[in-house]
This record gives C-alpha cells, sequence and structure tokens, in this order.
C-alpha cells in the first residue's frame, strides 16, 4: 500500500512506490486519486507495470492518492476484489486499501447483510466500509471510523482516502507494518519504506500501533483507536515477506535475517565446502551462515525474474517445470561440493525438495539444508498467505521425517529462541505459525468463508 497527500504528481509518485512494493502482492494493482472533490480510479489484474500506463496515470488527477498491490488471503483473486476499494457516498467518494486480515469477518457481514447492506466483493475490507457508512447517521466521519474499528477484529493496516484527507491506521495489535514518510511539503504513507527510498522521500517514523493519522494540506494529527497495550507483529514480515532494504517494525530487514543466518550456523553447524541461498528469500540468511561458520558463500542458483503470470507451459509438460523456469543450477560452482542451502522457510516443502533435487543434478555431493525459521506448524490469519494446517509440511511431521522427504543430507531449523534473540523487544512479536499460540482468538474456517458459502 502507498499513499501520498498534497503534491502535483500523486499519481505518479503512487505509481512508483507500488512498483518497489509488487513483493508484497501480485494479483492485483489499483490507484485512486482525488483532488478534494472528484475521485479518479483505475485497477486492473497482473502487476503494477503492466495494470499502468501514461495515458492512465495522467487520467488519475488530484494532488491526493492511494494505491494498492493485492495478495489475496480472503477473497478470491477478480477485479471486483481488487483494490483500493471505491465506494459513493453522499456524493462523495471514500477509497480504502487494506493490508491484513479480519478474523471475525463472517459475523459482521452476516449482520450487516441482514440489515440489508450489499456487497460488491467477497473481501473482508469491505466491512469497514459498510460499518462506517452506517455509522455517519450518528456520528462525525472521524468518529464513524475510529467506531467502525472499534468492532473490526484482526490485522489490518488501512490507507483510507476521504474528504480530501489521508488517513492512515494500524490495527491495535500492529500485525502488519505502516510507516511515515515526507517528500518536500507532501507527506505519504507506506507498506515498507523501500518505497520511499525509490520515490526520493524521507522516512519519518513507523505509524504505531493502534494509532490513526489524519493528513491533510495543512497538518498532520494523530488519534489513537485503543490505549498503547499488547503488541503482536508479525515476525514473518522479518523472515520472509518485507524487502531486505526495508526498515521494518524500527530494524533493516536485511540486518535482522544476516542475524538469523549467524544464529543459525552457531545453533546448527555443519561441514561443508559452500553456503548457498535459494535465491532472493534466503540470500541475507546465507551470509550471515557463511560468516558465522566460516564456510565460503557461492551462488550456486541463478533465479530468472522474467516470469510472467502467463508462462506457457509444453503440453507434455517436463519434470519440475514450476522450479526450473525459476531457478537453475550452477554446475561450475557445485561440481563435488559439500553445500549448505539457506532458505527462510518451509511451508509444504514442495519447492525445497525439488530446489534439493536441482543441486545433487548440478553435482552437489552433499546437501545440507538450513532454514532460518522454526518450523512453520500453524496457519497465519493475519495476512500471510500460508496452507490449511494438514499441507504444512511441520504440523504432520517430525524434523527428520522431512528431511527424508526433502532428500537432504542434513536438515537443521532456526530455534523460536535463536529467532527472538535476533530482533529488538522481542516480546512484540506474534510467532503464531510457529507456536499456535494465536494472539487474538481465531475460528478455524476464517479464512475461506465467503467463498465456501457461495458455493453452497
Ligand atoms: P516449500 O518448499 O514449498 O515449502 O516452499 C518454500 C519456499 O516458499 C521458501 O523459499 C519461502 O521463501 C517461500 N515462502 C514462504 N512463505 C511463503 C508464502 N506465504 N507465500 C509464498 N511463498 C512463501
Amino acid at each position: 500500500m502507498f499513499g501520498i497527500c498534497n503534491h502535483s504528481q500523486a499519481a505518479k509518485i503512487t505509481y512508483l512506490g507500488l512498483y518497489a512494493l509488487q513483493h508484497r502482492g501480485q494479483e492485483s494493482a489499483g490507484i485512486v486519486t482525488s483532488d478534494g472533490f472528484n475521485v479518479s480510479a483505475h485497477r486492473g489484474l497482473g502487476l503494477v507495470n503492466n495494470v499502468f500506463n501514461e495515458r492512465i496515470l495522467k487520467s488519475l488527477t488530484g494532488r491526493l492518492a492511494i494505491g494498492h498491490n493485492r495478495y489475496s488471503t480472503m477473497g478470491s483473486s477478480t477485479l471486483a476484489n481488487s483494490q483500493p476499494l471505491l465506494v459513493n457516498f453522499f456524493g462523495q467518494g471514500i477509497a480504502l486499501s487494506h493490508n491484513g486480515n479480519l478474523i471475525n469477518a463472517q459475523e459482521l457481514r452476516d449482520e450487516l447483510e441482514s440489515e440489508g447492506s450489499i456487497f460488491q466483493s467477497t473481501m473482508d475490507t469491505e466491512i469497514i466500509v459498510h460499518l462506517f457508512t452506517k455509522l455517519t447517521k450518528s456520528l462525525d466521519r472521524q468518529s464513524a471510523f475510529l467506531r467502525a474499528l472499534k468492532r473490526v477484529k484482526g490485522a489490518y493496516s488501512l490507507l483510507i482516502l476521504v474528504n480530501g484527507q489521508l488517513i492512515g491506521v494500524r490495527d491495535p495489535l500492529g500485525f502488519r507494518p505502516l510507516v511515515l514518510g515526507q517528500l518536500g511539503g507532501s507527506w505519504l504513507l507506506a507498506s515498507e519504506t523501500c518505497a520511499f527510498d525509490l520515490v526520493g522521500a524521507r522516512y519519518i517514523r513507523e505509524v504505531k500501533p493502534g494509532e490513526m493519522v489524519i493528513i491533510d494540506r495543512k497538518e498532520i494529527k494523530s488519534l489513537r483507536l485503543a490505549p498503547p497495550g499488547r503488541v503482536a507483529q508479525c515476525i514473518f514480515e522479518h523472515i520472509y515477506f518485507a524487502r531486505p532494504d526495508s526498515v521494518v517494525f524500527g530494524e533493516s530487514v536485511h540486518g535482522v535475517r544476516v542475524k538469523l543466518g549467524r544464529m543459525l550456523a552457531k545453533e546448527k553447524p555443519t561441514e561443508a565446502d559452500l553456503v548457498i541461498a535459494v535465491p532472493d528469500s534466503g540470500i541475507s540468511a546465507a551470509l550471515g551462515y557463511a560468516e558465522a561458520s566460516g564456510i565460503p558463500y557461492g551462488i550456486g542458483l541463478t533465479r530468472n525474474h522474467y516470469i510472467g503470470r502467463t508462462f506457457i507451459r509444453p503440453a507434455q509438460s517436463t519434470r519440475d517445470i514450476e522450479v526450473r523456469i525459476k531457478l537453475n543450477p550452477i554446475r561450475e560452482s557445485l561440481r563435488g561440493k559439500r553445500v549448505v542451502l539457506v532458505d527462510d522457510s518451509i511451508v509444504r516443502g514442495t519447492t525445497s525438495r525439488k530446489i534439493i533435487g536441482l543441486l545433487r543434478e548440478g553435482g552437489a555431493r552433499e546437501v545440507h539444508f538450513r532454514i532460518s525459521s522454526p518450523p512453520i506448524k500453524y496457519p497465519c490469519f493475519f495476512g500471510i498467505d500460508t496452507p490449511v494446517r494438514r499441507k504444512l509440511i511441520a504440523s504432520t511431521h517430525a524434523v527428520e521425517e522431512i528431511r527424508e522427504k526433502l532428500g537432504a543430507d542434513s536438515l537443521g531449523y532456526l530455534s523460536l529462541k535463536g529467532l527472538l534473540n535476533c530482533v529488538k523487544n522481542s516480546q512484540n512479536y506474534c510467532t503464531a505459525c510457529f507456536t499456535g499460540k494465536y494472539p487474538l482468538e481465531v475460528r478455524h474456517q476464517t479464512k475461506y468463508v465467503f467463498e465456501t458459502k457461495r458455493k453452497n
């Protein structure tokens, strides 16, 4: 998500910001702009670069903009489910971008539908808009938003464009990141600081858990949804999701990943000739592992970065084509070597098994697989798209069984204690994907309810 207030090139800057944040979602992209009275919008399925062109960006007029790259955790990948969500309310456009996942969406949606609300999408995000518009009958807009947000539970970092204002909100537990920046006389909000670097903006600070910032042409105001309390930032942002050049939850992502790699080398040492990474997600941790173990770092796999969604597969699909189009072993590096392969996580185990196969084919004599996070045993209900529990290999298999399934010579995961030692204020993190201790109570079907209901 990216937003800017008070800039003559608001749409173009937002486009660039979304470009830097492409890793956070590749299903659809959208921008809504406002000149204070009228709103313009464009959304499409696919990558930022395919959805927008010069002509479309020119048509998005006004000094205020918000944008979104979608990665679905709730609701399918259709145009109706693309964001920012835009509604017309008493002749005025209200736009909303959401990063996260609500866990009481089904109850709220049932309640709203029984009272006559008609939903245009299957996204949990639309619930916030309905709650807000109903509350404006008795409250001013600011209070209506605050009251609406009190009713939703779960993970939400939000950008809202309303009344010529840019509003940014982070849920009280602060699951997902949201940062504030400045570019000349303009204020910016983004999911990660790497977006500020691309547009030449200065990182000012994080939006705090439970904070709402309201920005207009003249000033920036800060309100609280709830008094400061317990915080549950997503540790997986540091492990996998965020870009290494970003500062997330006040710490360099690359810096944390290098520490994870160093800790992993201490906890799970091995004899080997070469440390290599699964590109790109394992690179920083592999560097840390190499540094702490004294085993040289090398490149054993190259990655093709130009795989579009429309990649054409041969009718008779060659073996492991999905992994092969992305990664290729470098025989020159691997031949006859004992290799430490570092990756950030194992989810289903299917990709990892294929990568280990590629390394052996490339001539590696031994493959020692090292993971810079603990075994993922529980699904995420707070904004990371993980499969249901039984599909998480570590929820049904012990480490030795996983090693055997993946075909590695050895397998070592980082411990939870080791992981928490690598971040500041470790008590402020959600680690439920490893422990099953969710910071908010979740009902098991929370993820796919709307779609299931439709199919029935
Ligand atoms: P697998 O071997 O199938 O478990 O895949 C492991 C790979 O998936 C690792 O390289 C991770 O970087 C990557 N990964 C971790 N979490 C996710 C996620 N939520 N969505 C997509 N890929 C992920």
